[in-house]
């Protein structure tokens, strides 16, 4: 039996304006706190890919031609219902996917938030004028849609994930294909909802859940899909730029990251110590910009441990429904297994535990892991070459800046890093020589609509928020004009 009726009859696909699906066969959704079922959605295959991408190609010809100011407010209906119905929605991505209920209230207004920002900036797409190429030219320069876009989401982030892609592509007046997370297809069924509530017009926004490698390859090989947008696996995003190269497509990949967090002798040891738990610890560490390894400077390192260690301790553990708890269960045993292993290998190695060190599988859909500090750590470990995506955190201490920056910028990742300092000028020169494409210089929690998103390296191509979250929905046209 369900736990909660999360909609009333659909946990189905949204193609071209239907909950669609029944009859497919469904895989089930699990409450990762309880172990519980909470629905059951549907197996969709290549079929019915391909019928949302015809589905979202057939509305693309009148909605790329409505007024911007008409896209907008649509989009802003959308973001409206979402703080209408926060409570409802919140609690639908803690029961899906653990977060607690604070945070995933939280992320409800953040994710709203991307599409306040992109409905105004649907009226800002500009283009140029350039002098002609002689007296009789003309030369202009036109922004327009990119055409049907392909979404593919992650679980951990389920509301924002979708709407950092969903704002502005509406916005640049593109339609779109969502395939969420298998683990949290529920709350993008809500947003879908909220999109049919706001009289969005049917096939500019689709939604289906099934087989990830078969809906991926019918999104690859489909040469009416002209753009692809990813959040996930650094591996899964390697594979589809592979893929995208036989219809030559768009594509924005924001994949995995390897986030140091820097510690100056001249830093604000209290603010740092909020900043770590802040970024470590949200979402039980399962954030690819939250921080994976900390270095501390030789003189504040046992100070900056005390405090961190003390702050850690009051952290609770536990079911994301009840009161206070700041830490939820795991996703499933295979993110568990992993924290487990980055922990038994640096210990084996020579780390101490400081706190936590351990967890607990209730039964195979239900694992907590507590709250974990680890020192004395070297690069050797794998927790400090590996994202870990979990609440453990490895302290390695340092003397030098040039040390601590070789130190940082020594991965395959460059998504976010962080750093407390005092010194302006010190921390300038760091700032500069960060290999990353996000850097928080005494903040922890860099994520806003309106700041670009993304990474260097092997950690993605692109940015979501800002002014240059459009651009990847937008392609350039050259008109010359002979008068
Ligand atoms: P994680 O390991 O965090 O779950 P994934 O990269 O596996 O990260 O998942 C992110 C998104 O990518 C999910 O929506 C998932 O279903 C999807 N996905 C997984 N494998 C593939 C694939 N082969 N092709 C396309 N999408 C995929």
């Amino acid at each position: 039996m369900s736990e909660v009726q999360v909609t009333e009859k659909k946990h189905l696909n949204f193609i071209n304006g239907e909950w669609t699906g029944v009859e497919l066969g469904s895989f089930d959704v699990i409450n990762p706190a309880t172990g519980k079922v909470i629905a059951n959605v549907p197996k969709s295959g290549k079929k019915e890919t391909d019928e949302a991408v015809e589905a979202a190609h057939t509305a693309y010809q009148s909605w790329s031609k409505l007024a911007s100011t008409e896209r907008s407010q649509y989009i802003r209906k959308v973001a409206e219902i979402m703080h209408a119905n926060k409570e409802e929605l919140a609690k639908i991505m803690t029961l899906e996917m653990g977060k607690p209920l604070a945070e995933s209230r939280g992320e409800v207004i953040y994710a709203a938030s991307f599409l306040e920002w992109y409905a105004e900036e649907a009226r800002r797409v500009y283009g140029r004028t350039i002098p002609g190429k002689s007296a009789n030219n003309r030369i202009q320069v036109v922004r327009q849609p990119v055409g049907v876009v392909a979404a593919i989401t992650p679980w951990n982030f389920p509301a924002a994930m979708i709407t950092r892609k969903l704002g502005p592509a509406l916005a640049a007046g593109c339609t779109i294909v969502i395939k969420p997370a298998e683990s949290t297809p529920l709350t993008a069924m809500k947003l879908m909802e909220y999109c049919e509530e706001a009289g969005i017009p049917n096939g500019v926004v689709n939604l289906l859940t099934g087989n990830p490698g078969e809906i991926g390859e019918a999104f690859m090989s489909n040469p009416k899909v002209r753009k692809v947008t990813f959040t996930g696996s650094t591996a899964v995003g390697k594979q589809l730029i592979r893929q995208s190269a036989d219809t030559v497509k768009n594509i924005s990949l924001e994949l995995g990251g390897h986030a140091p967090l820097i510690i100056f002798e001249d830093a604000d040891i209290e603010k740092a110590v909020q900043g770590a738990i802040a970024s470590k610890f949200r979402n039980a560490g399962q954030t690819c910009i939250c921080v994976n390894r900390i270095y501390v400077q030789s003189s504040v390192y046992d100070k900056f441990i005390t405090a961190f260690k003390e702050a850690v301790s009051r952290l609770k553990v536990g079911n994301g429904l009840n009161d206070g708890v700041d830490i939820g269960p795991m996703i499933n045993k295979a993110g568990y297994e992993k924290v487990e292993k980055h922990v038994q290998d640096a210990v084996s190695k020579g780390a101490e535990v400081v706190i936590g060190g351990r967890g607990e599988i209730i039964n195979e859909n239900v694992c907590y892991y507590q709250p974990t500090i680890l020192k004395d750590v070297s690069a050797d470990m794998v927790v400090m070459n590996e994202e870990t995506f979990g609440p453990v955190v490895p302290i390695q201490r340092f003397e030098t800046d040039e040390e601590v920056i070789e130190y940082a910028n020594n991965s395959p990742y460059g998504l976010a890093a962080y750093f407390y300092t005092e010194n302006v000028t010190r921390g300038t020169k760091i700032m500069e020589s960060l290999d990353f494409g996000i850097v928080g210089w005494n903040d922890a929690l860099p994520s806003t609509a309106q700041a670009p998103f993304g990474g260097m390296k092997e950690s993605g191509i692109g940015r979501e928020g800002g002014i240059e979250g459009i651009e990847p929905y937008l392609e350039t046209k050259y008109v010359s004009l002979g008068l």
